[in-house]
């Protein structure tokens, strides 16, 4: 059967583009392709863009329960497709059935929560020093919204984006991961399912030349990326040139630490589940481990049990907890990383898995803090262990990174737990806990390299969705 050619959505309905077009392909059987994917031109961008700030100026005067309604109706469409577009996702990205069905109830909880923030107050009064003056502040919408985002969370990603950018009075342009279309051009139908108004949602499939030209399109006000650190190095220099608001949450380099004292048995369990459930394809997966050097033997030993317990597949089997790469191309770039290595367990899959871009969890012992397996994000089922004199030595081999997105300290010790929260550079900290996994209606972002320092979720949203206005009114 040839595979569907992807349309656009555009002012609330699809638009076929007659540009190139890529192969969106099934990792898991890579003969499968599921979509062809358009590479949205610049002038598709352009003309979506139009389309959302006709509008968006409608709806930035809509009363909030008005916004809060057609969000509650988003949250409906998007449940009532729930089933189709999670076998979908685990088709066109990989992704373990149980995490994707667990993805796509996040969406309509994100769309839910923002529904509520619609109606919140968005302002404040402050005490003036004028008589008789009452003054305060006004949050405004900053008017089209561009949006690009990666392939690894197709449904959660753009929502927790896109739900806030509509909820304070903003329109979007979307533009998805390539490798993720289809996923997205169903998002975009419910949608339409749900009556959002014409033009406030639209899609621009495409590639980087895509998102390059959203991020330099003049209409768009603002752009909030998620993906690589080097792409986002890319938009923020983009967003900056011509003084555009911009978010940009990128990679991490996650350390889960486990010190003497720990449950052995949980923390193990949890860091397998951190490092290697979906690949290790999450921005927030343990990449890293490091442990108190006593508890070195018996740690590996319970990890390495937990983590060839696994189900590597296929990925519609309900207890599927691993899955593929998500290209030929990422399961080189692994498997290139682990030549020449001693491996602790893991490394290429025998058959019955040849075909699609399979890696077992795999553990590497790492001796040196700066190796490239202790420092670079390899974004697949790869744990580099590393050991530590104590606990201080070990929160400053945590932190001795890039990155600072996530960390989970492992210990029954509350004065280490204090420490560790004290010390840690990362914007997630969690203790006795998975590095993966946030609360929608939390903040959300990472320290140094992995963000551009604002949050995404949870109340934190509005500071990037809105800009103020300081009024005064006299007597
Ligand atoms: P990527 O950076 O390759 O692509 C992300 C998006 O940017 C895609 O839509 C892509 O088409 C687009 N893009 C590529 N080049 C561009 C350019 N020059 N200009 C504008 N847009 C461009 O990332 P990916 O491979 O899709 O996703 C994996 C990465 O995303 C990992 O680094 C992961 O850590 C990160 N990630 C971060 C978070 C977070 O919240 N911090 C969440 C998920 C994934």
């Amino acid at each position: 059967m040839h595979p569907t050619r992807l349309d656009h959505w555009i002012g609330g309905e699809p638009v076929a583009s007659h540009a190139d077009a890529t192969a969106s392909l099934n990792p898991s059987e890579p003969q499968d392709v599921v979509a062809e994917v358009p590479v949205g031109t610049a002038a598709e961008v352009a003309a979506a863009v139009a389309k959302a700030a006709e509008a968006q100026r409608a709806w930035r005067a809509k009363p909030g329960p008005a916004k809060a309604d057609a969000l509650t109706a988003w949250a409906a469409a998007l449940q009532s497709r729930a089933e189709e577009l999670a076998g979908l996702i685990a088709r066109e990205v990989g992704k373990p059935i149980a995490e994707a069905k667990g993805e796509v109830g996040r969406g309509v909880a994100i769309l839910r929560y923002y529904a509520g923030e619609a109606v919140r107050d968005h302002g404040s009064v402050i005490p003036s020093q004028f008589p008789e003056t009452l003054q305060f502040s006004l949050r405004e919408p900053l008017g089209v919204v561009g949006l690009i985002t990666p392939w690894n969370f197709p449904v959660a990603i753009p929502l927790w984006k896109a739900a806030p950018a509509l909820a304070f009075g903003n329109a979007v342009v979307w533009k998805p991961s390539e490798l993720s279309g289809a996923v997205a051009s169903v998002l975009a139908e419910t949608s339409g399912q749900a009556g959002l108004p014409a033009g406030l949602f639209n899609l621009v499939h495409g590639d980087g030349s895509t998102g390059a030209a959203l991020a330099a399109c003049e209409g768009v006000e603002a752009l909030s990326f998620t993906g690589s650190a080097r792409v986002g190095g890319l938009i923020a220099q983009a967003c900056a040139a011509r003084n555009a608001k911009h978010q940009t949450e990128m990679g991490g380099k996650n350390a889960g630490i486990v010190l003497e004292d720990a449950n052995l048995t949980k923390a193990a369990t949890l860091v397998a589940g951190g490092a290697f459930r979906y690949a290790g394809q999450k921005c927030t997966a343990t990449s890293r481990v490091i442990v108190e050097r006593p508890a070195m033997e018996a740690f590996l030993a319970e990890l390495k049990r937990i983590a060839e317990a696994l189900p590597l597949g296929p990925v519609c089997d309900p207890a599927c907890a691993i899955g593929p790469l998500i290209s030929d191309a990422a399961r080189q770039r692994v498997l290139g990383a682990l030549t020449g290595r001693d491996l602790l367990f893991g490394g290429p899959v025998p058959s019955p898995f040849e075909d699609g871009y399979f890696v077992a969890p795999t553990a590497v012992m790492v001796e040196d803090e700066n190796d490239t397996l202790a420092q670079d994000e390899l974004f697949g089922p790869v744990l580099a262990v590393i050991g530590a004199d104590d606990a201080e030595h070990a929160i400053r081999l945590a932190n001795a990174t890039r990155y600072g997105l996530s960390a989970s300290l492992f210990t029954q010790n509350i004065g280490n737990a204090l420490r560790y929260i004290r010390e840690i550079e990362v914007g997630l900290v969690r203790v006795n806990g998975d590095t993966t996994g946030v609360d929608p209606h939390a903040p959300f972002g990472g320290f140094k390299g992995s963000s551009s320092h604002t949050r995404e979720q949870g109340p934190a949203a509005r500071d990037f969705y809105t800009q103020v206005k300081t009024v005064q009114i006299g007597g």
